[in-house]
């Protein structure tokens, strides 16, 4: 895969620093770091990064207009990353999730970004729609490669961008947010299993690639947990905790969400399991809402299992304080809402906010209710969602049983 250029290969020399962390396997080069540059480089062009002994250290992706200015494909001996090599880098990313689903689980994540070595690059199966969402426009000018590499593993291809590069992409390179790149058009969103449910995935307009598929190994914790229970699943989208809970056998599900379109979403999930018993006997309530209000509305409610799973309520570092207490402030009410022995399943995806002051914040609210608490487990990324550097950490989730 090449972004042609007549010019000489580009060659970067980083400081001291900046080396020891990408030959440890950081997968960012920040533009401080870079202390010599051949020439000027173009966005996407391949990067090649030499030590202080002018030996190959590793190549990346070039963003001239990023903070993260090199974002590292391959690091350790010299290679070409050619046609071969990129097909072997594909199906690397596949090899590692071998044996995780079978045809129950017909949505996983394909490729998670750095983690899989595709820097700023996801790839969702929904069935046998793919959906390819790029964080950084370094990958815009490899588009038409990229594709052509996947085209062979889904029968449709669409393209998702996040905010900060839909601009750029359709002023420089004409590509929109939820255009096909591949196979027959789409026109509503893509039915696919998880864990032997059905679920819509909304791949064109949805959050993230429609769907959280990075909850599956919590929402079947909840599952398990959910027999006889009277459950409530705050921040819901489209129903995902829901369908679990009500298959688990619940006694009635309530799912609050702020958005319409989600909690129509989780209606018909719901109408697409109804030849599942447990879920056509389950009542299941929907509360267009916001949560913060809703808590206070329905103080005098009780529930025997309480899911909160809100959305990142810290985007950036400044954000982090007012994020911990507006975290405080959710754990209390979900806490309160809870009926003896009741537990609450709370997750957080902020980046910005650790597992560790997340797993204490749920600790103090479940201590304030001054009823004593167990914890039954905490968990983190899913098998298909590896994470293997600091800052691709995100989600994180607690169950705590209050008596
Ligand atoms: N638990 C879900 C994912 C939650 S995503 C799952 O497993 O699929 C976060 C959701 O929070 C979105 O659906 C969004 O519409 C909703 N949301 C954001 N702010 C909200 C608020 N203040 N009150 C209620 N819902 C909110």
């Amino acid at each position: 895969m090449s972004v042609q250029t007549k010019a000489p290969a580009l060659r970067l020399r980083l400081t001291a620093a900046a080396e020891s962390i990408v030959r440890a396997g950081h997968p960012w080069v920040f533009a401080e770091s870079v202390r010599r540059q051949n020439r000027l480089g173009q966005m996407g062009e391949l990067a090649v990064i030499y030590d202080r002994h002018d030996e190959f250290l590793a190549a990346g992706l070039f963003d001239p207009d990023s903070p993260i200015r090199v974002r590292i494909l391959h690091q350790g001996k010299p290679q070409l990353l050619d046609h071969d090599w990129w097909r072997r880098h594909l199906e690397q990313a596949q090899s590692r999730r071998a044996g995780l689903f079978d045809e129950q689980t017909t949505g996983y994540r394909c490729i998670n970004g750095e983690n899989d070595s595709w820097p700023g690059l996801v790839l969702d199966r929904y069935d046998t729609t793919l959906a390819l969402k790029l964080y950084t426009a370094a990958w815009l000018p490899r588009l038409p490669e990229v594709v052509e590499l996947l085209a062979a593993r889904g029968n449709r291809i669409v393209l998702r961008l996040s905010r900060n590069i839909a601009g750029a992409a359709r002023a420089q390179f004409g590509y929109e947010d939820g255009q096909r790149l591949h196979g027959a058009a789409l026109d509503g969103p893509v039915v696919f299993q998880e864990s032997g449910l059905r679920f819509e995935a909304d791949v064109l307009r949805g959050q993230k690639t429609g769907f959280f598929l990075d909850q599956r190994e919590n929402r079947r914790n909840v599952e398990s947990l959910a027999a006889g229970r009277r459950v409530l699943n705050l921040f819901s989208y489209s129903g995902g905790f829901s369908l679990y809970a009500a298959r688990g056998g619940a006694a009635s599900v309530c799912s609050v969400d702020i958005s319409r379109q989600a909690l129509a979403a989780a209606e018909r999930n719901f109408a697409l399991n109804r030849h599942v018993p447990a879920v056509a006997a389950c009542p299941h309530e929907l509360a267009q809402a916001d949560v913060f209000s809703w808590l206070r509305e329905a103080a005098a409610r009780r529930f025997d299992m309480v899911v909160l799973d809100p959305p990142a309520l810290a985007k950036r570092q400044s954000e982090r304080q007012e994020a911990l207490r507006a975290y405080s402030r959710l754990l209390a009410g979900a806490v309160e809402r809870l009926d003896a022995n009741g537990m609450l399943v709370a997750a957080s995806c902020s980046a910005h906010v650790s597992a560790g002051e997340f797993f204490d914040l749920a600790r103090e609210a479940a201590r304030q209710s001054g009823h004593g608490f167990e914890e039954w487990r905490v968990t983190g990324h899913a098998p298909d969602h590896p994470v293997t550097f600091p800052e691709g950490e995100y989600l994180k989730c607690i169950y705590l049983r209050v008596r």
